[in-house]
């Protein structure tokens, strides 16, 4: 089939390599002028792994390697800890902060030249019967069978099927960097995640001598930008247990970069005849549980295997695609609305209960947030444990 895809982030390239696999003919046009690499890193987890492996992209010895969650208090107490080198061994993938440069780079590798056309935003999409077109800002259009708009929180191909108003702010703002910080925990392989009452901090090593630092606070659209961001990170954070302040005495107001969050109610049926949504454009959430882009390569690995039934029409592909979605996605983005800030484990759970049954809890979890059964390999990658 012709498949038009709006978007090369990573849920746009991900879905292009999937569908270019399966024989279907792929276009991409993506707004943008280059390839969006930035905003810091992305903690990759096993489902997202598995899709990528999948998909021919192997993470072994890319970015930091995971495979622990300690939640503490801001006063340095431990709240709850996960291992998770225990999930790595079961699904066969370990989990990985890995820069979106570094995975925007893996995933564009080895396309077609010229399959993504850049400085190309979309504007419009008409379909009828047999087929649907995209308008571009330039006047021209492109006709296909179908088309993926994966083109994320601000989808105009959303915006055309939902109307507008669907996706909302959601309370938090995350300001984030990935940034050389020698500190000991820099080169671990332990993702802290501290919460108090000014807010949430994590810290994730993300390759050799780099961190990935965010600290969600309280955000409204109308909120001005404060002038000096890391002064304000300073002041509320700075008297917050090792290794808080340090973090932020070596950060530099260069490393900074802010996301609101925003939310949106994901629908049993996201698309309509030809056209159908990917990522972020169907499930807009916080980063709270770090599966906006691992949720995505699962849509893009269940598109691929539902266009793949030729029995059926173009549009009930779509539909059966999206209703295998729905369950996962709308779980995921349920329980992401909630901000770490909101979710203060007391202490004392995390001591009566032990580290084994966290762990267990985190799995049994993890398995009702993905779809399955995702594709697998026999070993633990080298590193994972
Ligand atoms: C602070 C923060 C931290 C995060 N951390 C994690 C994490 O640790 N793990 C995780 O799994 N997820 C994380 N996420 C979520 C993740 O970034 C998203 O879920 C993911 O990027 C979605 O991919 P996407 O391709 O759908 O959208 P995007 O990556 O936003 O890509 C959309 C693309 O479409 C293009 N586009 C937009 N409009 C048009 C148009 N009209 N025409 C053509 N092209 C257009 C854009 O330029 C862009 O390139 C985080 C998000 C934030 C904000």
């Amino acid at each position: 089939m012709d498949v038009i895809v709006i978007g090369a982030g990573v849920g746009g390239l991900a879905a292009a390599r999937r569908l270019l696999a399966d024989g279907h003919r792929v276009r991409v046009f993506e707004r943008a002028a280059v390839p969006r690499t930035g905003g810091a890193a992305l903690t990759i987890f096993g489902n997202g792994a598995a899709v990528l492996s999948d998909l021919g992209i192997s993470l072994d010895g890319v970015g930091g390697l995971i495979d622990r969650i300690d939640a503490r208090t801001a006063d340095g107490r431990p709240r709850t800890t996960m291992n998770l080198a225990h999930a790595a061994e079961t699904y066969g993938f370990p989990t990985r902060s890995i820069s979106r440069r570094q995975i925007v780079d893996l995933l564009s590798d080895g396309l077609p030249d010229g399959l993504v056309r850049y400085g190309m935003p979309c504007v419009r999409v008409e379909q009828d019967a047999e087929s649907v077109t995209a308008f571009f800002e330039d006047g021209t259009s492109a006709t296909g069978d179908l088309l993926v708009g994966a083109d994320g929180v601000h989808s105009v191909v959303r915006r055309q099927l939902w109307g507008d108003g669907s996706v909302r702010p959601a309370s938090f703002g995350t300001w984030q960097g990935l940034s050389p910080i020698d500190i000991d925990i820099t080169d671990t392989t332990l993702h802290y995640m501290i919460t108090g009452k000014e807010g949430a901090c994590g810290l994730i090593p993300a390759g050799p001598g780099l961190l990935q630092w965010w600290f969600d606070v309280r955000w409204k659209p109308s909120d001005p930008r404060p002038d000096a961001p890391l002064e304000m990170l300073r002041e509320r954070f700075g008297h917050w247990a090792y290794p808080v302040p340090e973090v932020l005495a070596a950060a530099t107001e260069d490393d900074l970069d802010f996301f609101g969050h925003r939310w949106n109610k994901v629908r049993r049926v996201w698309g309509e005849g030809r056209v159908t949504l990917l990522g972020d454009s169907a499930h807009t959430m916080p980063p709270t549980l770090g599966q906006g882009a691992n949720q995505t390569f699962e849509d893009a690995w269940v598109l691929g295997r539902e266009l793949a039934d030729e029995s059926r029409t173009v549009s009930d592909r779509l539909r059966a695609y999206e209703r295998a979605r729905y369950p996962h996605v709308n779980l995921v983005s349920r329980m992401a609305k909630r901000n770490p800030a909101n979710w203060r484990i007391p202490p004392f759970i995390g001591r009566r209960i032990p580290e084994t049954a966290q762990t267990g809890m985190l799995a049994r979890f993890s398995n009702r947030l993905t779809e399955g059964p995702l594709p697998t390999r026999d070993q633990v990658p080298s590193g994972a444990a």
